[in-house]
């Protein structure tokens, strides 16, 4: 999954990222969705031993174009995985008392516990992409969110979280198919909102941004991730392969009893 990762420093152009990609795996539809349930099981085992643990704090952050699969990610990849222990928190449009504040204000405060794992459906990037995008806030402002971020992240990693950061790759034609088929299914409907064709047409000004979101924003602690997303079984498949390892990597273990559990006895 390397070949996904954008290194610190990179300069990303979006147009050589292929989001119909799916090289780095051999698999098919169908026998990439029985990886993902093999997958999934891993999930769990992985995310109890970590909850259990209760020492790390994994942060995993989506980001993606309207209809890129953010939702569907959640679904997807954290099937049967406990829902003690992990958190999603969607970030809309600022309300009032948000907008009172600085934009981190409101990130901060949802960051994982020990042995939390929270997914941030959108995010601080929001601020430095439809910010930056619509005009929300003056460059002057935007433009100096990078720095703030990449030094937040490595406060929140010196403090002991693990921060995986995706983003959703698809082309603009599957972007039309999806947001067309939240026309023609009614049980789809709810998901439709016209303002998403408002920002559609501002397709090249947000590559622009994601570009230097990634540009400027993969570190070593908080690393992207260019996830192809034209397909759903690939993504699913990508994100939940890098979750893994990097999970079975911080080796999490039961903690050992303070007491000889042979030598209780219950009444
Ligand atoms: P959805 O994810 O489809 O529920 O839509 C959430 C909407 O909130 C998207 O249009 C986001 O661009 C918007 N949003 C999220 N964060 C911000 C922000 N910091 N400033 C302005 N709009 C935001
Ligand atoms: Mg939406």
């Amino acid at each position: 999954m390397e070949q996904y990762r954008v290194k610190p420093g990179q300069q990303i152009k979006l147009g050589e990222w292929n989001p119909a990609d799916k090289s780095g795996l051999p698999a098919g539809k169908k026998a990439g969705g029985k990886q993902l349930r093999a997958l999934n099981g891993q999930l769990e085992a992985l995310q109890e031993r970590l909850y259990a643990e209760g020492k790390h704090k994994i942060l995993i952050v989506l980001q993606a174009m309207d209809a890129g699969g953010k939702d569907g990610t959640v679904r997807h990849v954290f099937e049967g995985v406990n829902p003690q222990g992990v958190s999603v928190v969607s970030f809309k449009k600022p309300s009032a008392l948000e907008l009172a504040h600085d934009y981190l204000w409101r990130v901060h405060q949802h960051a994982p516990g020990k042995g939390q794992i929270t997914i941030f459906n959108r995010s601080h990037y929001e601020d430095v992409l439809v910010v930056r995008v619509n005009n929300l806030a003056p460059e002057g402002v935007w433009s100096k969110r990078f720095e703030h971020i990449v030094a937040f992240e490595k406060m929140l990693a010196d403090e002991g979280t693990t921060i995986l950061k995706f983003f959703l790759h698809l082309s603009p034609d599957e972007q039309k198919a999806r947001l067309q088929a939240r026309l023609d299914e009614p049980q789809k409907h709810w998901k439709f909102n016209p303002a998403d064709l408002e920002q559609r047409k501002l397709w090249p000004e947000y590559m622009k941004a994601y570009e230097d979101v990634l540009s400027k924003t993969s570190t070593e602690w908080a690393p992207w991730y260019i996830v192809p997303a034209n397909r759903k079984w690939y993504r699913n498949l990508v994100i939940g392969r890098v979750i893994v390892e990097t999970l079975q990597g911080l080796n999490s273990q039961y903690p050992q009893p303070d007491f000889d559990p042979a030598a209780v006895t219950i009444e």
